[in-house]
């Protein structure tokens, strides 16, 4: 069999800075089947997402470097010419690229996650209209927060088997706002996101964007140690180990007599110490993936 050939763009920068989300918003308005992203990465201290370096740190700069496959060579040559009116100093080369089978692996990397009852995709690989799930439209450029971490995903596999109606929910440490969005959606009567990183809250306010969100939500930058917010009937925080254990009678104060918590960002090693955090609290569920734990518990 012929293998076939897409046509693509190769794009080129020397510095990412911000093309990259700029490229990422101008390809929304396109159908591209794949983005492979070509460029050597270094990475910041403890990989990717290190959950212990609470604010993420800066990645390090990098060169731009992608391969986007499109479905057919006139929607490619729209999007070259899209990309040149906001980046005209990108160096973009029209190819035809051969089918290495890289289009399908790479677009895997890319594209919608499963957890519980909600789905978390990017805007290149929305799910059916008709899909029985919550989806949650984030761009994956936003790097932390986009369910590609197994703490996000166990979160959201307990939030699922809650039924948050009518209650308040708080999520502590929102990043890229995907807690608080899929509590919103799920019907809380009040859904806040807080992070003490302003870059965080404004990632989490274009996300919202993205989504169709009831006017229940909202972001908040603000660090709930030094301006602790109103309690809530659920909290959420995917923090780390230390943080949780620290400030666990803070936290714990969050949660309103009789609610409950979500609590996720540390290992089997941690998991006696933060339970030790919050004495009025017992277990209701467990979930581990990956050596993360992910707890749900009861005030
Ligand atoms: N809730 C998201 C992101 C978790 S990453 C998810 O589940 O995927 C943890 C977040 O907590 C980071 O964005 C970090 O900036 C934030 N954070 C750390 N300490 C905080 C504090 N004291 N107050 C508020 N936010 C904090």
């Amino acid at each position: 069999m012929a293998s076939r050939t897409w046509p693509a763009l190769v794009l080129r920068a020397s510095v990412v800075d911000d093309s990259e989300d700029m490229v990422s918003a101008v390809l929304t308005d396109f159908s591209p089947v794949a983005i492979h992203d070509l460029a050597e990465r270094p990475l910041p201290p403890g990989g990717l997402w290190d959950p212990t370096y609470p604010p993420i740190p800066d990645p390090p700069p990098t060169p731009l470097h992608w391969n986007v496959c499109f479905n057919d060579a006139t929607e490619r040559d729209q999007a070259a010419t899209a990309i040149r009116a906001v980046l005209p100093e990108l160096a973009i080369e029209a190819v035809d690229l051969p089918d290495e089978d890289w289009a399908a692996r790479s677009q895997a990397a890319l594209t919608m996650i499963h957890a519980g009852r909600f789905i978390i995709a990017p805007p290149w690989d929305m799910p059916a209209a008709d899909v029985d799930a919550t989806v949650i439209v984030i761009e994956p450029s936003m790097g932390f927060g986009t369910g590609h971490h197994a703490t996000t995903r166990m979160c959201l596999r307990l939030l699922s088997e809650l039924d948050v109606s009518d209650l308040t929910v708080l999520d502590l440490g929102t990043g890229s706002g995907v807690l608080t969005m899929a509590a919103a959606l799920s019907g809380a009567r009040r859904a806040v996101g807080i992070d003490v990183d302003v870059d965080a809250i404004q990632s989490a306010e274009s996300s919202a964007r993205m989504n169709t969100l009831p006017d229940t939500i909202t972001f908040e930058v603000s660090d709930f140690r030094t301006s602790p917010p109103a309690a809530a009937d659920l909290v959420l925080a995917n923090l780390t180990g230390g943080m949780l254990t620290s400030s666990g009678a803070a936290i714990g104060a969050l949660v309103k007599p009789g609610g409950q918590m979500i609590v996720s960002g540390f290992d089997h090693t941690e998991a006696d110490g933060v339970l030790a955090a919050f004495p009025g609290f017992g277990e209701v569920t467990r979930l581990t993936e990956d050596n993360w734990i992910a707890l749900q518990l009861r005030r």
